[in-house]
């Protein structure tokens, strides 16, 4: 009889963020650190960017980890931003990379009116001193300008500085067109990958619109949706459970680890999936053959 290992006491992390986008440490790095965290299956999932993949795989792989190749897509729905992991991708299929191609290319004006506007409302040298936190000139985020403002001594934490001026309504916000769903879920389909709607917990829907947020997802060829992730309380791993149970949709676990030092929750450090949902690995060969080797 062959071996099964079980997907629910599996420790996966399949969320997490490296200096390619606006996480903190290299590639190479969170795959040391999620080794040493006892993670047993990863993905780095860079906000629209796979230039850190290789690294985060060869690192991986050299320390026993499983890796699967992933990505973070940033998505317009509903009037509000919505993000979505891709998971098992093939981080060199030409459609995948010339969408995130287009997708970060909006972010450079962007950051340039995010700049100047937080200048007006006081932030001393917002451009150049966000550029000095950013580890890939092709990505720039909010959080460069966060940890900017932080360094400046303006705000305490970088969720002080989401408060108090990069989200709507604050002086440093500037509305942006991302992607379509539609056409994030084709990229990621079309490398090969599973599509994951992110932190669900996260966006400002009432349970319609998240519910039709769902339904549309899934009609557009998603498979997955994180239940446990590090942006949602003990309540909303309940809900979320109840959410995937319902609309048919396999479940997802990951910390969206940024940085040691911004009060993120650890990379593996996160409860395991409960019971009642299906790990989104259960199949994957990545998994099945972890304990074989
Ligand atoms: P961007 O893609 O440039 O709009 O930046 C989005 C990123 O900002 C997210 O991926 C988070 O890492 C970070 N972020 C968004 N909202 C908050 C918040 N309220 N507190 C801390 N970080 C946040
Ligand atoms: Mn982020
Ligand atoms: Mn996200
Ligand atoms: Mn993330």
């Amino acid at each position: 009889m062959s071996f099964r290992p079980d997907p629910w006491a599996c420790n996966a992390d399949l969320h997490c963020h490296s200096n390619m986008s606006d996480g903190v440490l290299e590639p190479a790095a969170l795959a040391d650190r999620a080794a040493d965290n006892g993670v047993e299956l990863f993905s780095l999932t860079d906000h629209d960017e796979v230039c850190g993949q290789q690294q985060a795989a060869d690192a991986a792989r050299a320390r026993g980890l499983q890796y699967v190749g992933g990505v973070e897509i940033s998505v317009s729905w509903g009037g509000e931003t919505v993000h979505v992991v891709g998971l098992r991708i093939d981080w060199t299929d030409p459609s995948l990379c010339a969408g995130l191609a287009r997708t970060r290319a909006g972010r450079d004006t962007r950051a340039r009116e995010i700049a100047r506007l937080l200048e007006i409302a006081g932030v001393p040298d917002a451009w150049a001193g966000a550029l000095r936190h950013v580890g890939n000139p092709a990505l720039i985020s909010r959080t460069h300008f966060a940890r900017h403002i932080v360094e400046c001594g303006l705000c305490d934490d970088v969720g002080e500085v989401f408060r108090k001026y990069l989200v709507e309504g604050k002086p440093g916000y500037v509305e942006h067109r991302w992607a379509r769903l539609t056409e994030a879920i084709e990229w990621i389909r079309g490398a090969g990958g599973v599509a994951v709607l992110a932190h669900p917990g996260r966006y400002r829907f009432n349970d319609t619109a998240l519910w039709a947020l769902v339904s549309e997802f899934k009609a557009a060829g998603g498979e997955a949706i994180e239940v446990v992730c590090g942006s949602h309380t003990r309540d909303q791993f309940r809900r979320f459970a109840k959410v995937a149970l319902e609309a048919g949709l396999a479940a997802s676990r990951g910390a969206d680890f940024h940085s040691p030092g911004e009060r993120h929750t650890e990379l593996g450090q996160l409860p395991l999936l409960p019971d009642s949902v299906i790990p989104v690995w259960r199949d994957w060969p990545e998994f099945l053959s972890r304990q074989a080797a």
